[in-house]
């Protein structure tokens, strides 16, 4: 992305607040013309003393003492005026960068809720990854918007004011000061090169840092208990070591080019005294000893800009490179989540997969020419070891993904001409780890049906065996649910599922980080809830396997197996060997002989 591009993006970001962007330009014409003022002032203040000087009769106080009453009422309210216009100009420009930040981030938001899941499985959209590009595509965008608007705009126009007027007092002056821009823009472009690898050093150590100290606090227990505290902090140290260094170049390198463009931009006022001088030595038309000062000050407002220049490359090289991947985001029209037509409001819940192929973004052959039916108002439990496909299958069932090939219907109408938010509507799922969001627990609850009354809300945390342990808080409901267990907080997922009361009810390892009590609770529950709907389970909980109606039994992305508990288990192959192992684990045999004793 180029400049152009950068700007030709931006726009449609600028344009609602034309109105505040033309008032910004006006004020910033008019702050520029103020900034000139001093060197007419001087010029004309100067010429007039020196002609009192030269008028014949001693002094002329009445006349002196005139002349610094109208250049002080002059200089002091054009700064009033010019303090008012710079914050009109500041306040409007930075709200049109406020705005812009807003506008950006809202958009991003709508965007990434608008994507489908695979979107997010891919290489380099990985949440944290994501954040930053967003992060930083909005802060350098904002940042882009303040560097014209506010910061790089009224000094440009101020500097081309001084140089007309300049030119228009007299030419050879014009030209000097012109010459000398040329030289400044290589100093700067010469040092925004040098700087910008060792800004980018900068900003990747202390990334490292920043990563360092977070995976320090976090593997805080680990680090304690091998006691390597010395280890990461020496790790630390090496870091910092390195981050100092950097940080010490940088600001080496940045010193010395400052001090050129100082060195350069002397040079030039030492040029234009000298020839204004002279000038006036020789009478030239039009100069007199305030063009001196004049020229000095007209010349400073023309070098102002540029000194600034280098910093605004650089922002302008970070927000080259920020937007194109925050506009990537934007642009991803390919990733939008589709969505058909059908829809239903009463569904029976039978899914059929018919030879179904499936490879996750990253690679991963995960459903390999899988066909099965799952049988409405049944329970059906999908088993085999970690990695077999379980979940990946519940994830197509909720059309998270697409699958490569083959086909998938729900009630007979393929899944891709179901309207994507009727299918969910009808679909409860609880996953092993389910997402409390930060909130109170009334809140977290209401989120399975946000217009269910107070009651109910109580009701579905009573279903979830929830209800007791919340109330006994001492903000009861209003309690933050992120300050629960994992089994308090995967009951308040349940209890958001019995909330939505959905015909179909994925159950991907609900009770994996519950106690036994709590097991037995939610299973009752459960088993509550079952009656006349749809529902497939995924549990390495023999208990929630074999109550089911029908198992099919997975190994690498294939079903190897499937009927009846009994009949698959009377089979053999892996169904046993899973369930064997699972009762060998458990110690049944003690544990029978102890409950029957
Ligand atoms: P199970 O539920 O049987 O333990 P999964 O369906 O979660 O198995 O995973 C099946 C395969 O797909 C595994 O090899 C797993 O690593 C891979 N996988 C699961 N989720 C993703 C994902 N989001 N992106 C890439 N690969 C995945």
């Amino acid at each position: 992305m180029g400049i152009g591009g950068l700007l030709r993006s931006l726009l449609p970001y600028v344009t609602p607040y034309r109105w505040l962007l033309l008032i910004t330009l006006l004020l910033t014409f008019l702050g520029s013309l103020m900034a000139q003022v001093n060197a007419v002032v001087l010029d004309r203040t100067v010429d007039a003393i020196n002609a009192l000087l030269h008028v014949d009769g001693g002094f002329q106080w009445v006349q002196a003492a005139r002349i610094l009453v109208i250049v002080s009422a002059v200089l002091l309210g054009k700064e009033l005026l010019s303090a008012l216009v710079t914050f009109g100009q500041r306040v409007f420009g930075e709200k049109i960068r406020i705005n812009v930040s807003r506008d950006l981030s809202l958009r991003v938001v709508d965007r990434i809720l608008q994507f489908r899941m695979a979107y997010f499985s891919q290489d380099g959209n990985e949440p944290g990854k994501l954040q930053t590009r967003i992060d930083r595509g909005i802060m350098s965008l904002s940042n882009t918007v303040k560097n014209f608007f506010i910061d790089i705009l009224p000094l440009f126009t101020s500097a081309v004011l001084a140089l007309i007027l300049m030119y228009s007092a007299n030419v050879y002056v014009g030209l000097v000061a012109t010459v000398i821009i040329p030289v400044y823009f290589w100093i700067t472009t010469v040092q925004g090169r040098r700087m910008k690898g060792w800004r980018q050093r900068v900003f990747g150590t202390h990334q490292q840092l920043n990563h360092g100290i977070m995976n320090i606090i976090e593997s805080m227990g680990v680090i304690k208990s091998f006691n390597r505290e010395r280890l990461e902090a020496d790790k630390q140290a090496a870091l910092q070591e390195q981050s100092t260094d950097q940080q010490m170049q940088t600001r080496r390198i940045s010193f010395l080019f400052e001090g050129l463009k100082s060195f350069v931009e002397q040079i030039g006022t030492v040029l234009i005294i000298i020839l204004t001088a002279y000038l006036v030595l020789i009478d030239y038309p039009g100069m007199s000893i305030g063009k001196i000062m004049y020229h000095v000050m007209l010349f400073s407002n023309v070098s102002a800009p540029i000194r600034q220049l280098h910093r605004i490359y650089d922002d302008l090289n970070d927000a080259l490179v920020y937007a194109e991947g925050f506009f990537g985001i934007l642009d991803a029209e390919q990733e939008v989540e589709s969505s058909g037509n059908h829809s239903s409001d009463h569904v029976s819940g039978r899914f059929e997969l018919c030879n179904v192929e499936f490879t996750y973004p990253s690679g991963t052959h995960a459903i390999r020419n899988l066909s099965m039916t799952i049988e409405p108002g049944k329970t059906t439990a999908l088993v085999g070891l970690s990695g077999a496909g379980k979940s990946t299958i519940v994830n197509l069932l909720d059309k998270f993904y697409f699958p490569d090939s083959g086909t998938i219907t729900l009630d007979g109408v393929p899944l891709n001409e179901w309207d994507t938010q009727s299918l969910r509507d009808n679909i409860g799922l609880v996953l092993q780890k389910n997402h409390i969001f930060s909130g109170t627990i009334e809140e977290n609850i209401r989120y399975g049906r946000p217009d269910a009354t107070d009651e109910e809300v109580l009701d579905a945390a009573r279903k979830a065996y929830i209800y007791d342990q919340v109330v006994a808080l001492p903000d009861g409901f209003q309690s933050n649910a992120l300050q629960l267990s994992g089994g308090q907080q995967q009951r308040i997922a349940i209890a958001r599922m019995f909330l939505k009361n959905p015909p179909i009810i994925f159950l991907d390892e609900p009770t994996a980080s519950l106690d036994a009590i709590a097991t037995e609770q939610i299973k009752n529950s459960i088993d509550a809830i079952k009656q006349g709907r749809t529902v497939i389970v995924i549990s390495h909980n023999i208990g929630q396997i074999i109550d089911s109606d029908t198992i099919y039994v997975l190994d690498t992305g294939c079903v190897v197996q499937h009927g009846s508990p009994q009949s698959v288990y009377q089979q053999g192959g892996l169904y046993k060997k899973i369930l064997d192992a699972s009762a060998r684990s458990m110690n049944i045999d003690k544990i029978s002989d102890t409950v029957k004793m």
